[in-house]
Parts: C-alpha cells; structure tokens; sequence
C-alpha cells in the first residue's frame, strides 16, 4: 500500500474538521448544557446526538468481532459509500475500478463526485480474476470496489481471490459486505488488522432488520476512521437512529431467528421457483435474496407488479439479462409470489 497522505486529497489531508459544541468539553461530566443553542426543554430529541456515537459503537463492537477506534458509523452505508470517494479522489483525475454487475450505489457515487468508474466485467459464473482487476488500474486509480456477497448476483466470492486484491494493490479496497450474515464465509471485518488498506461495510438494513433507521457501518484501520470523521458531518446519526439502533443490538437472539428463518425460505423458495414453467435458471446465492433467470423477465415482472407482488427486475443489467431478483420475504409473502407465478401464463 502506498503510505496514506499520498493517496488522501491533499485538501482532505490539510482539512482542519469542524468541531462541534460536544465535541469540545470531552473527558468531563457536565449537566448544564449552554453551548449549542438548543432548545432546553426535554422531549427526547432537543439534544443534538453524541457525534461520534460511542454508546453505541461499544455495543456493535462485541457482535461484530471489531474494535469501537475501527469503526465508523453513518447515514446508511451509502454514507460509507460516498465518503471514500470525498477523502480518496481527486475530482477529474483519480479513477476507481469495481466488479460489473455490482451495486448501483459505486458508480452513482463515482459520477456525483466527477470520478471515472471502470467497470470489470465478471465471467459467465458470476466470478472475477484478481489479475483482471489488477489490470484495469493505472497510477490515479484509488479504490477498487468488491461487494462480496454480490449484488445482484448473489454469490460471494472465494477469500483468496479477495486477499491476492488486498496484497497486490496499493491503493485502498472496499469489500462491501452487507450480505455477510447470510453466508457461509468468514467475514473479512475481522481481519482489518492484516490490511492496513481495506475498508470493510456492513449495514443495519438487512439481516438487522432496520433499513428504516439508515445504518451502516465501515471498518478500517483507526488512521482511515480518523478520516472518516474529519469528512463526515457532525451529527451524521440521529438521537432516534442511535436510541432503535440499542434496542435492536439488545435482542440478538430475535436477529439469529429471523436469519435463519431467511434461509429455510430461502432454500424453500428456490427449489420451488426452480420448478417453474417461467424459470430458466436460479443462480447460487449466499445473500437474502437471488437472481434467477426466467423467460421473458419484462413481461413476467409487469404481470407481477399488476398482482401487487414487487421484485427487482435486472434485465437491463450487464450479464443479467431476463434476470429478476427476487428477496426472500416471510412464508406467507413467498408463498404468494409462487402462488402469482404458477398463474402466470
Ligand atoms: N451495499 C449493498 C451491496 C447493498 O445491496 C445495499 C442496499 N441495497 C447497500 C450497501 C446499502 O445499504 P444501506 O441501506 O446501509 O445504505
């Protein structure tokens, strides 16, 4: 890896971050509070909330195996998503390669902050060469994006392919890993210690059960977080976000439930779908949802959307043509998906 200021914008580098009113009495316990021009009457959210979340990082941090000093939590981790980019990128200069099809949120992020994306097309199977992407690099390029497992296609990809990434690029790799509680693979959050230039992502909005709240989170060493929080804005985490965010970490045994639950759907849901007139091919999936060929997928989802059913259809994407994605949903929801498909003439 190269070392860190010469892949940092040099104005992010020099950046002196804002420093918020709570930010500043750190280290004492006070009671009056007279220094943010808020409103003193109580009513749950006339405070602004702790800017860089510590209850609630020292919460995740046991579940997720990772050390609060080496996570980063945002609005979403679309947040984790974007701010790569404003601390990484050189506007009209760096570039950044990523994986093809993978998830919209790269390229949009890429473009919004007037960054070239090079897309690397995966094979046949769904998989991608290190070497390949490797290749697609030159010396401006500052991020590779490998979202694993992927969406939309589902799978997740063979560690070492990840790790030869990892050790042969000197720039910093995001492997996205929102899907991770639906796999089988050792999550590559718990060795961020080892790669001084990976950023891993994980979310509160699937398995967690909490897309509402817009939660996510990025690990990395404690140098990249430090960048984070000089970028991000100062109260990036609402006082209602952090307060659902505790509750639902207080319940792990309803999370282990309602993953497993997922993956008896899952598996249910696939032979059956499998068995459809309609499907041409159902694709391996380690994530909550998968891709599955079909005849006709514009027609099929049109029919779908007309019975009220909703699922993702992917036919305009690279590789995935007459492809939909459907999310694995209760019994009861998939039931009527298979139920609207057997219809489907
Ligand atoms: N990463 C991947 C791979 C996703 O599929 C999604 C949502 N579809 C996200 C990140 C966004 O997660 P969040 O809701 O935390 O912004």
């Amino acid at each position: 890896m190269k070392a860190l200021q010469d892949l940092v914008r040099p104005n992010i580098w020099a950046l002196k971050p804002y420093s918020s009113a709570r930010d500043e009495y750190k280290g004492f316990t006070a009671e009056v509070f007279l220094d943010a021009n808020e409103n003193p009457y109580p009513n749950g959210v006339n405070r602004y909330p702790d800017p860089l979340q510590e209850e609630l990082k020292a919460m995740i941090s046991p579940m997720k195996g990772v050390p609060a000093a080496n996570m980063f939590l945002g609005n979403g981790s679309d947040e984790a998503i974007d701010l790569p980019f404003r601390i990484f990128c050189r506007p009209g200069k760096d570039n950044v390669v990523a994986i093809d099809p993978t998830y919209g949120m790269y390229q949009v992020c890429a473009e919004t902050n007037d960054v070239e994306y090079r897309k690397v097309a995966l094979d046949e199977s769904y998989d991608f060469d290190p070497e390949v992407l490797l290749n697609a690099c030159d010396e401006n390029t500052k991020i590779i994006f490998i979202c694993s497992p992927n969406n939309p296609t589902g799978n997740a990809f063979k560690r070492e392919k990840i790790e030869k990434v990892l050790n042969e690029f000197d720039g910093i790799v995001i492997v996205d890993e929102a899907y991770s509680d639906f796999s089988s693979a050792r999550p590559l959050r718990h060795d961020i210690a080892k790669y001084p230039n990976i950023i891993v992502l994980n979310t509160f909005s699937k398995a967690w059960g909490c897309a509402g709240i817009r939660l996510g989170m990025a690990f990395a060493s404690e140098d990249i977080i430090g960048l984070f929080n000089k970028v991000k804005y100062p109260y990036n985490v609402n006082v209602l976000t952090q307060q659902k965010a505790k509750e639902v970490l207080g319940n792990a045994t309803l999370l282990a439930r309602h993953i497993s639950q997922i993956m008896e759907e899952r598996s249910t849901l696939m032979q059956a779908f499998a068995l459809l007139p309609l499907c041409e091919k159902i694709y391996q999936t380690d994530a909550n949802f998968f891709l599955a060929k079909v005849k006709g997928a514009d027609k099929i989802y049109d029919y779908l959307v007309r019975r009220g059913i909703i699922v993702r259809n992917r036919n305009r994407v690279n590789l995935c043509g007459d492809c939909l994605r459907v999310t694995i949903g209760t019994k009861d929801e998939n039931t009527r998906l298979l139920a609207a498909l057997r219809q489907f003439v």
